[in-house]
């Protein structure tokens, strides 16, 4: 085993080799930038991206050219809400999102607010899923886009994409979906969810860091974008700047893996991850729940509130193990996290939460020993608590 235990694969995964032998050219020989017209240097680039641009599509079912590629998925979300909202103000001023976005919508939407635009951030139950009807209540004639995640990046909870998407459509108004969870690690078809406009990050699925596309839809409807960022007229204008060849190349063969593993790593991850849950439920003593455990998750993802612990200090107690803590998700920030918040659990509650997020990769083996390692920090962190002694010494 290789110590620290990867088990953050929601904050980022590694990248494959087969990513890394795709990406290695680029960095040397094949140089060119995908732009330059009038070389074999800049045509072999161009051939390159545009052989990934066909691969991410596939991976999500839609065409190569509805593909724009960005910097990551922040810059899909702010390219699709703002991009929207600018493209469609006559249209109407109205947004639609959910209280467990990641902050990349959520402050996107805050900034359209101090721009006049009016935000509807809908409410989940203790599950983390938003209500259909109360989401049907809340379009109205001057609403122009819905904006609600595939996968919860911090408890894996699945939203009723499908059933959005056909409500969004029977209104009129356009459907954007944050997946970038979601996107091969479980099937994503845009076709049958009615997706309008689809974010993604290659690092989330074994591929590079600063490599992200967001879907555009081109046909029935046809998306309008309006760019914010401006340039020299790249990706037809929606996204300027010099394409990242060799996060594209990363990000093409990611989806290729993806699409070929995507079944058999669903189910080994699946095995692990409920090993995982089974076994630190069992190992941990009192009282312990599983955060959206009731309903539909990604396979390879866990969120796991342990009473009376505090997750810091677990985290603190195993160098060993790399998870992620029930505070929120920008690190800098010691606030409980907003989607635990939202699910209606309390602060402690909040602040006594694990994220676990297996990968391709994760063994029996390392399952095993994250169980004893946090059945042993905890048994020490309430021998502490309980013994006056100890308080004292605090
Ligand atoms: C990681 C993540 C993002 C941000 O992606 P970057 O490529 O790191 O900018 C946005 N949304 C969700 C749901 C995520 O998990």
């Amino acid at each position: 085993m290789q110590f620290p235990l990867y088990f953050d694969n929601n904050a980022t995964t590694q990248c494959d080799p087969r990513v890394i032998d795709a990406m290695l050219p680029c960095f040397g020989a094949r140089y060119g930038n995908a732009a330059s017209r009038g070389h074999t240097l800049g045509w072999q680039a161009e051939e390159a991206v545009e052989q990934s641009r066909t691969q991410v599509a596939a991976l999500i079912g839609v065409e190569a050219r509805e593909i724009v590629w960005t910097s990551g998925a922040t810059e899909s979300d702010n390219l699709a809400l703002k991009g929207v909202a600018e493209a469609y103000a006559g249209k109407g001023q109205h947004i639609i999102t959910v209280a467990t976005e990641h902050k990349a919508i959520l402050d996107t939407a805050q900034y359209l607010e101090t721009q006049g635009r009016r935000v509807t951030v809908l409410p989940v139950d203790a599950n983390g899923l938003v209500d259909i009807g109360q989401l049907a209540d809340a379009i109205g004639p001057d609403t122009i886009l819905v904006s609600v995640m595939w996968a919860n990046n911090e408890t894996g909870v699945l939203q009723p994409v499908a059933e959005i998407g056909a409500l969004c459509r029977e209104r009129g108004v356009l459907f954007h979906s944050d997946a970038t969870q979601a996107v091969g690690k479980i099937p994503t078809d845009v076709q049958s969810a009615n997706v309008d406009l689809l974010s993604m990050t290659a690092h989330k699925m074994y591929g590079p860091k600063g490599a992200g596309a967001l879907y555009v839809r081109r046909r029935n409807p046809r998306v309008s974008l309006a760019a914010q960022m401006h340039g020299g007229g790249h990706e037809r204008s929606m996204r300027s700047g010099t394409l990242n060849v060799p996060g594209i190349v990363g990000f093409g063969a990611a989806a290729q893996a993806a699409r070929e593993d995507l079944a058999a790593d669903a189910a080994r991850t699946r095995a692990l991850r409920d090993t995982l849950e089974r076994g630190l439920l069992a190992a941990v003593g009192g009282a312990a729940r599983v955060n959206g455990g009731a309903i539909e998750r990604l396979p390879s993802t866990t969120n796991i509130s342990f009473d009376g612990l505090a997750s810091d200090a677990l985290m603190a107690g195993m160098p060993d193990v790399a998870c992620s803590s029930g505070s929120a998700c920008s690190s800098a920030s010691i606030s409980p996290s907003h989607v635990l918040r939202a699910m209606g659990l309390s602060d402690a509650a909040a602040h006594g939460s694990l994220r676990f997020g297996v990968s391709r990769w994760t063994t029996e083996e390392e399952v095993e020993f994250v169980i004893g390692r946090v059945a042993q920090v905890a048994r020490k962190l309430r021998a502490l608590t309980a013994t006056p002694k100890a308080m004292a010494l605090r």
